[in-house]
């Protein structure tokens, strides 16, 4: 039989001393090509005032124009990485790609259009010196906002925190400074189907906000529109709400007492007045209702359950194509 000798050491892998940066910075970046050479000087000059040592991580969220080119080119200059991945993962999954990647003590995630004033930055580590574990942003107002988006927002809002045990602040960005400890439960958390404003929430720790005011964006144009929120909103409800899923029971009993209430009173006027015949409106009115309830329930079901078949394949959320840094070898 071939045995090790009893003598064999497994050999200890020593690790290359690597310091621990005062503030790691994730920044998911989407055809920002026009912004993240001007993103990346800014953070630079602010985190250079207010921390002694800091990383910068970039994630390319597969972008078509040269976002990753542009941020390559700024690593010689800054202490910057820049993870390309495959292809567009969305937002949520980039900020993950990022926070996995970081090693600060603490992380800011920022998006790459300067909307939101770094001066904020100082605020934020103050309130963290003071014991809160993460630090995000609100938005003051949303005045500069369509009515629809104001209206529809504050209804997901409404919608998302109805009997959950989570509560989601409205109006929070991902703008925020988060303690290791915060990332890392983040990092712990197995799902597929990421709404980090809720995930945020849900991981607890001690949280404080503060009110910004978000500027214009630098170029470009977001990269939300209506259809894209509201596929976001559906990943929110769907992961932190069962309510949809149980309202039908009450639904389903209110409409069989109505029916055997007006069964009985039909019953009650026959053997009064006699047999009527017209009524095939009501019966019309009856089957479609009870048709479109029924297919919204299977709707709401199928949304359920196609979040459930998302976590059962397993597959990853994001997948990095490329790792780059100037210390570092092109992976
Ligand atoms: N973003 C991303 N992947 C996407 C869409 C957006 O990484 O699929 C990034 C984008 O580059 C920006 C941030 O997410 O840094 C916020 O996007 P945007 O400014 O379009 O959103 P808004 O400010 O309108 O909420
Ligand atoms: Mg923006």
């Amino acid at each position: 039989m071939n045995r090790r000798p009893e003598s064999y050491v497994k050999p200890k892998l020593v690790p290359s001393p690597q310091p621990i940066p005062d503030l790691s910075f994730v920044i998911p970046a989407f055809n920002e090509a026009g912004n993240i050479t001007r993103t990346v000087a800014k953070v630079d000059a602010h985190a250079r005032r207010l921390v002694s040592s800091f990383e910068i991580i970039i994630v390319d969220d597969g972008s078509l124009d040269s976002t990753f080119e542009e941020s390559r080119a700024l690593c010689a200059q800054y202490p910057l990485r820049v993870l390309r991945l495959s292809r567009n993962f969305g937002k949520e999954h980039a900020i993950m790609a990022g926070l996995e990647s970081t090693v600060g003590a603490a992380v800011v995630i920022l998006d790459a259009d300067l909307q939101e004033p770094l001066f904020h930055l100082e605020t934020m580590l103050k309130h963290r010196a003071e014991g809160y574990e993460m630090v995000y942003a609100v938005r003051a107002q949303r005045r500069d906002e369509t009515w629809r988006k104001r209206v529809f927002t504050r209804a997901f809002y409404a919608l998302l925190n109805i009997g959950g045990d989570t509560a989601i602040p409205a109006n929070a960005r991902d703008f925020r400074l988060m303690d290791r400890r915060v990332v890392d439960a983040l990092c712990a958390l197995p799902e597929r189907n990421r709404f980090m404003k809720g995930l945020y929430g849900w991981v607890g720790f001690r949280t404080k906000a503060v009110a910004i005011e978000l500027a214009p964006r630098a170029t470009g144009a977001s990269k939300f529109g209506f259809a894209g929120l509201f596929k976001l909103g559906l990943t929110g409800l769907t992961s932190f709400t069962a309510w949809p899923l149980r309202v039908w029971t009450g639904i389903g009993m209110t409409i069989a007492a109505c029916s055997i209430l007006y069964a009985l009173w039909i019953a009650i006027r026959t053997l009064v007045f006699g047999i009527e015949v017209p009524g095939w409106s009501t019966l019309v009115v009856a089957v479609m209702l009870l048709g479109g309830v029924q297919l919204i329930s299977i709707g709401v079901l199928g949304e359920y359950l196609s979040r459930v078949f998302t976590e059962v394949k397993g597959r990853p959320g994001f997948i990095i194509a490329e790792d780059f840094s100037a210390d570092r070898e092109h992976l």
